[in-house]
């Protein structure tokens, strides 16, 4: 039987809980199947690690989740540490170190769920938001100088490589091709960052030329925003920066009901090292400890780490219960206006996987 080794970082806040129901839910679907093993390791590292030891995750961390098929993460965020470190130093690190370039976030309006916007249903939102994860705005090149005189300069330094748009760009197309409506949109900001961004805009001339059979468009990240909200229904795959990609996302999410529901994947594509897989959200810590966070992006998130493993149709089948969970509409946490606690919400999504023909 095939033997899957994940390494499973809770991090902080909402993080821990959500990624605990993941557990649960992935040994479910193990079972359920019996086709493969999930061996599970988990790491304490995150802020409380932090104020312990001063560093975000153990000095030979990379070197020992290097090894693991997959990483599942929670979130990085605590208001006792800077934002900056905690990202830097947990998150980020794992994405840079890995060469994890290709940051997948999907979109769907589950059935059963609202969007805020007026009359659109499931079949209007289904977008995949590909980011490039490794360079851009957040390449960390940059510096500060006069630090605390009036004379002080902050700097943030856009990186953008040949090599690294062009792989994303090509990743995105690809994924575009593998999709019915085969749309990519390519958003930028080429009128205002002259220089980055239109290097994007060339390569794009050049990699787009192969995938004919791809409608392309392209849009200033300002009217992206517009457009979403909209016409949502003219979107299937979008293409966009570290931090364009990071603002829209979130859009997304919020769009398609809940900050959540919404899962990412930070792949490596060639697969030299593992990847992270996500919810999108952040630490919350209004709600930590409450035990009320909603768990679905746990859940998606660890669909798609399934799929990634070669396991699709385990993939598929846990898609599958988040779905008739959201149809049934019973036990919804609060972000969608029930009284469901996060463990109701994995008992019965565990009870539908449990019920499921194999
Ligand atoms: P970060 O700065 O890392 O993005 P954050 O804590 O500032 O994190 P998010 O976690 O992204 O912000 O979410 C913003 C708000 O959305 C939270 O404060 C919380 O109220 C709500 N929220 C986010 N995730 C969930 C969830 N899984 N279940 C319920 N509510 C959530």
């Amino acid at each position: 039987m095939r033997e899957y080794q994940i390494a499973a970082i809770g991090g902080d806040g909402i993080g821990t809980e959500v990624v605990e129901e993941g557990i649960r839910v992935i040994q479910a679907i193990a079972n359920r199947y019996n086709a493969f093993k999930i061996e599970v390791s988990t790491f304490p590292w995150g802020t409380d690690y932090y104020l312990k030891y001063g560093e975000m995750m153990a000095p030979d961390g990379l070197e020992v989740l290097k090894k693991f098929d997959a990483i599942y993460f929670g979130s990085a965020g605590d208001p006792r540490v800077p934002d900056h470190i905690s990202l830097w130093g947990l998150r980020l690190e794992i994405c840079q170190s890995f060469d994890q370039y290709a940051n997948v976030r999907p979109s769907r309006l589950l059935p059963g769920i609202s969007s805020p916007l007026q009359n659109v249903t499931s079949k209007d939102i289904d977008w995949i938001i590909v980011r490039e994860n490794t360079e851009g705005e957040y390449a960390g090149a940059g510096g500060r100088v006069h630090k605390g005189h009036p004379e002080e300069v902050g700097m943030d330094v856009s990186v953008f490589t040949r090599t690294g748009v062009k792989r994303i760009q090509k990743f995105a197309l690809d994924l575009a091709r593998s999709r019915k409506a085969k749309k990519l949109t390519l958003v930028t900001k080429s009128n205002a960052q002259r220089h980055g961004m239109v290097l994007w805009d060339d390569i794009f001339d050049e990699v787009s030329a192969d995938y004919t059979d791809v409608e392309i468009d392209r849009m200033l990240v300002d009217a992206m925003t517009t457009r979403m909200v909209l016409h949502p229904a003219s979107i299937d795959v979008v293409v966009a920066t570290n931090l364009h990609a990071d603002i829209l996302s979130d859009l997304a999410a919020a769009l398609s009901g809940s900050m959540g529901i919404a899962p990412t994947a930070n792949l490596n594509p060639e697969e030299k090292f593992p990847s992270m897989f996500e919810p999108i959200h952040g630490s919350a810590f209004d709600i930590m400890g409450k035990g009320i966070a909603n768990p679905i992006g746990a859940f998606w998130s660890a669909s798609m780490m399934l799929d990634q493993l070669g396991e699709r149709r385990a993939a598929k089948q846990l898609m599958t219960a988040i779905e008739r969970f959201t149809r049934e509409g019973k036990s919804f946490p609060f972000d969608l206006g029930g009284d469901g606690k996060t463990r109701d919400v994995t008992d019965r999504i565990i009870e539908i996987i449990d019920g499921q023909n194999h």
